[in-house]
Parts: structure tokens; sequence; C-alpha cells
């Protein structure tokens, strides 16, 4: 069993999603105490996140658990644009990255796997507790620590540490308590995503794992993850009975214009979901640092959120090591996390998926055209290919975070 050095604070980590237990498992590795702090009763299980991108492999990789999780996983090494009016497929082959990374595919997996996996790791390690049912609702710092105030089942609860990171999702409190701005916007529309078992890829010809369809009528994204096929739909803005959207009904008709088969569709889980671009107008407070969906947020197409979050961990992890092994300045380092995540958040991340929701969502026939036309075009060009999955697979991005000063 690994064992800390007992003369350091422990790290507060608030919230064990993706990005908490990177970095717990992240910091752990390198001997430093962690007190992870969850509000559930244990690692949740649900459809969130799905795919794993390149640069996230590689770095889970250095972790020790990408090999586990690509076990568990289905691999996605081809990725289509398909258009249901004219029966185009524009197909990426992200073998053309193959001189780029180790990984040269997309891992659909599902996000609690990771946690799962992470959390089973941990347990290996004696100076780290992760704790559920500990809610954190605010903190107090100063010049040596900051202080937790945690909810519990048995009242409040302080819990002390050098630092305290808010890895605590969308609605963080962390972030509420260090009073930082979360700026940006919410759609108008939810984004309704159901699974079902039905085999897709039977009947529709050579359909990869991952596919944006556009469509006349409404376009969708379908995926598969190891288990199941996922479908996404956007849904009426105007829309007062937004319930109707989770009934099997309207699910039924949707699958049912999306493959006319005889008979229901078996629906698995359904979701219902906002959908919002927002970044934090600070990564940072003194000791206290966001990350994840703590400090950006954004739609979904293109699988940058969890991926955005665990570039992030990773970022953030190197600079505590470095602040706690060698007495590093921490605000210059927390500074530098801000510069390099955040302005990247708000340049790449944030345009990329507000560009991928608007040319979805276009139902003008000459503008589906003009896009599909382009698709097809960079498809069929290695050159342009590469450079098209090399953005949409996050690599250019990560490598050029890691160049801002
Ligand atoms: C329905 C849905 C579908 C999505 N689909 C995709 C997708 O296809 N692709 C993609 O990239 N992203 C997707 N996302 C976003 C993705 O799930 C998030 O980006 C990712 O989960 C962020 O990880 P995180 O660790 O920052 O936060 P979270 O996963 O939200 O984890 C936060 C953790 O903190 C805990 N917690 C919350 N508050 C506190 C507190 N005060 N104290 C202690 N613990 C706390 C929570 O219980 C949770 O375990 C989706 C999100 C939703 C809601």
């Amino acid at each position: 069993m690994a064992q800390a050095n007992s003369s350091i604070q422990p790290v507060i980590i608030a919230g064990a999603g993706p990005a908490g237990s990177v970095l717990a498992l992240a910091l752990a590795k390198k001997n430093i105490p962690v007190i992870m702090l969850e509000k559930h009763h244990s690692l949740p299980i649900d459809l969130r996140a799905s795919t794993f991108h390149p640069p996230s492999l590689e770095m889970l990789d250095e972790l020790g658990v990408a090999q586990e999780m690509i076990d568990m996983g289905l691999i996605v090494d081809r990725y289509q644009y398909r258009d249901r009016k004219t029966n185009e497929v524009a197909e990426f082959d992200m073998s053309l990255i193959s001189d780029e990374t180790k990984f040269p595919f997309r891992l659909q997996l599902e996000q609690y796997e990771l946690t799962h996996i992470i959390g089973r790791h941990l347990q290996q390690y004696a100076h780290v507790e992760v704790l559920f049912e500990h809610e954190v609702v605010d903190f107090e710092q100063d010049d040596d620590g900051v202080t937790a105030i945690v909810n519990t089942p048995t009242g409040e609860v302080t819990v002390h540490g050098s630092f305290l990171l808010g890895c605590d999702g969308a609605s963080s409190n962390v972030r509420k308590a260090a009073k930082i701005n979360y700026g940006g916007f919410t759609y108008d529309e939810k984004f309704l995503v159901a699974s079902t078992s039905f085999p897709f890829e039977e009947v529709f010809d050579n359909l990869s794992y991952v596919n944006y369809v556009s469509d006349p009528d409404e376009w969708c994204v379908i995926l598969r993850t190891e288990k199941i096929w996922r479908v996404l739909w956007p849904t009426d803005p105007q829309e007062t009975d937004t319930d109707k959207y989770l009934t099997d009904e309207y699910i039924q008709q949707r699958l049912h214009h999306l493959y006319d088969k005889e008979g229901d569709f078996d629906i698995g889980h359904r979701t219902l979901y906002n959908v919002h671009q927002r970044v934090a107008e600070t990564y940072y407070r003194g000791r206290v640092v966001l990350v994840g969906d703590a400090c950006h947020i954004n739609n979904p197409l293109g699988g940058m959120g969890m991926n955005g979050g665990l570039h992030d961990a990773f970022n953030l992890a190197s600079k505590l090591i470095d602040i706690i092994e060698n007495n590093s300045d921490h605000l210059q380092h927390f500074a530098h996390y801000d510069r390099q995540r955040k302005d990247l958040a708000v340049e790449f991340v944030q345009n990329h998926t507000i560009a991928n929701k608007k040319m979805m969502e276009s139902t003008d026939p000459d503008e589906q055209a003009k896009r599909q036309k382009m698709f097809m075009e960079t498809a069929a060009d290695p050159d342009k290919a590469k450079a098209f999955i090399m953005e949409r697979a996050m690599i250019n991005c990560v490598r050029e975070s890691l160049l801002v000063e």
C-alpha cells in the first residue's frame, strides 16, 4: 500500500465525477493525501458523456487506467456525417491520425465506468479518503489552507486541507461560495436522449458507431456505446408541455421516424436536459480552484464537455504536484492554469460546440446541401480530413493550451 507524506496537508476534492476522480488518482499516485467528498451515497451511475477522445486516453494511460477502459469499451475508428435526404455519407477515418497519437480512435464508454474504475484504483491508497453523503456547502480560506463546510446525514462538519478543488459539476456550490460568475447562456430548447438495444447497424447501410445525421425535418445524433444505441434529438423550444417528450409514445414516434420498423422499439433510459454554453469568469480564488463542469459547460455535439474537464484535471494535477512537492507559488500556477484552460475553453470548445449545433440544426435545404458537400469534400481529401479530425479529436486544442505561457 502506498504511503503518503504525513507532513503534508490533504487536498480536498469536492465531487467524485470524472474530473474529481482523475485528480484524486493523479495526486494519490504522487503520495499526496486526498480527501474526496461526494454528495451522493455512492458513485453515480447515469448516462451522460460516452466519448473519450485521443488526448484523454493518452492522459488516462499515464494514470494506468486506459487499457481497462479500452477492454470494456467500443473502439470507434470512423465516424460519419449522413444526409438522410440524399443518403450521402461523409466518413472520417481516424487512422489518418495514427502518426499523431497512440490512440487513433474515439472510445465509446459510459463516463460512470471511468469513475468506477478509478474508484477501485483509489482503494489501494491509504492516504486517500473518499467520503460519500458529504456535500460541500461553503468554505473559508486563509494563507495556510482551506476549510470546507460539509453537510452530512449526521449534521454539518468541517474538513481542513491545503487546497479545495471544486469538481462539483455545473451547479457547483464551490463556485457559488467563491462568488464566481458563470456567464453565458442557456438554449431555449432541451435535448432528448433515449437508448435502445435495437440493432441500427443491421438496418442502416455501413453505419458507423458515431453518426451525425441531418434530415429535412429534424437532425439527430446516433451513437453506440459498449452496451446500447443512443439517439439524441433537439426538441421544440416553443413547446410548453415538455413532459410529453419523455413518454413512450413520443419516443416511439421519433425512433420510427428514424427507422420505420414494425412494432415497438425497446426503449431503455431517457433524459431530457437543458443545454448551456457557460464559462466561469475565473477558474480560481486563492486556494480554491474550479475544474470541469464547475467552470465550463457546453452542448454535447462533439463530445467535448467531459473531455475538456479531464484535460483541466490533468493540467491542474501537474501544477498541484509541483506546488506541493517543491513548495512553489500556488497563485502563479493557478493563474497559469486559468490562462491555459479558461481562455482555451472560451475560444475552442465554446466556439466549436456552438458552431456544431448551428450547423446541425439548419433546415434550409441549400444550407444542408452545402454542409454535406463540405463534409464529403473534406473526408475525400486525406490532408483536409486529417486536419478536420485533429480539431475534433481535441488534439490541436490540448497541444495549443500547453504552449500558453
Ligand atoms: C444528460 C447529459 C448528457 C451528456 N452527454 C455528454 C456527451 O455526450 N459528451 C460529453 O462530453 N459530455 C456530455 N455531458 C456532459 C458531461 O457529462 C460532463 O461534462 C461531465 O460529467 C463533467 O464532469 P465533472 O466531473 O466536471 O462533473 P460531474 O460529472 O457533474 O460530477 C460532479 C460530481 O460532484 C458531485 N457533487 C455535486 N455537488 C457536490 C457538492 N456540493 N459536494 C460534493 N459533491 C458534489 C456530484 O454528485 C457528481 O458526482 C452530458 C451531461 C448531461 C447532464
